[in-house]
């Protein structure tokens, strides 16, 4: 069997695409979901007898570039009151399970993908705080103030969305320019890293994800750049906030709750995640 370049090269985009990895054109952007990608595609193409007519293409099982940073994460609301503009909770799944224990569950998750990220990289150390780790709300901007407290470089905010129990989808939000934000550039690349891994997560378990992108919105107390202390001093921290997906949606709530499968998804989130996360920390460092 003969395969041409162009075969083999669309071969890797469908096997990429299949496996939840595929970002944009197999040439572009190269992270450490690519690097795990070609390497599956790789092996994937050993398991073939395919004559593709040179040499095969082989990844190497070499060490990756040591990756550092300080990163917080946002669990979104939490207690059982309104404290500095932000609610207890606002979303509840279709069967019961509250938006505050799925941020923090999720939290939780990201931290220690993190930490099991970078610790298979000599080298690296990245360090990794919680706004909150029990169930207790913080107002808005003394969310954003850890992140300036601790000199992060990333900040992200977890929330899920809740609409009309049939709508579905993806996006992650960044403040607008007009609203102050001082590195709107930054932060939608880390947006984007974000968005795109979260989605090809969700995808490797559900085809009907939806890609609702990354928005740029107005009023989002928690990403202040006044708060974040990125309107002085050098180093700005790069913050985004994610909607991982509709929870009062019976098919997500199954897919992120209640099926076999939740927290096997709810861990492919999170790592998805964190490998955007060093992605960025990589890219900026
Ligand atoms: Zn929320």
């Amino acid at each position: 069997m003969s395969a041409s370049t162009k075969d083999i090269k669309k071969l890797a985009q469908a096997f990429l695409r299949d496996q939840g990895y595929y970002r944009g054109d197999i040439d572009g952007m190269w992270g450490t979901l690519s690097n795990r990608a070609f390497k599956r595609y790789s092996d994937y193409l050993s398991s073939l007898d395919l004559d593709i007519g040179g040499e095969r293409p082989v990844a190497e099982d070499g060490v990756a570039d040591a990756v550092s940073g300080i990163v917080v994460i946002d669990p979104g609301h939490g207690g059982n009151r309104k404290i500095g503009g932000s609610s207890p909770n606002n979303a509840t799944s279709a069967s019961g399970v509250l938006e505050k224990t799925m941020t923090l569950d999720l939290a939780k998750r990201v931290q220690k993908q993190l930490k099991a990220l970078s610790s298979g990289i000599p080298g690296s150390g990245i360090k990794v705080h919680l706004t909150r780790s029990g169930d207790t709300n913080l107002g808005l901007s003394d969310r954003a103030q850890v992140a300036a407290k601790k000199d992060a470089d990333v900040f992200v905010s977890i929330h899920f969305n809740g609409f009309n129990g049939s709508v579905r989808g993806t996006e992650t939000l960044i403040l607008s320019t007009e609203k102050g934000n001082v590195n709107e550039r930054e932060d939608r690349e880390l947006a984007q890293r974000i968005q795109s891994a979260m989605l090809a997560a969700i995808r490797r378990f559900d085809a009907n994800a939806r890609d609702r992108g990354v928005k740029n919105n107005r009023r989002l107390g928690v990403l202040s750049d006044i708060s974040l202390g990125n309107t002085r001093g050098e180093s700005k921290t790069r913050a985004c906030l994610i909607e991982v997906e509709f929870i009062d949606t019976p098919a997500v709530d199954e897919l992120l709750n209640t099926g076999p499968n939740a927290n096997e998804v709810r861990n492919a989130v999170a790592e998805a995640i964190a490998e955007a996360i060093i992605d960025d920390l990589r890219a900026n460092a």
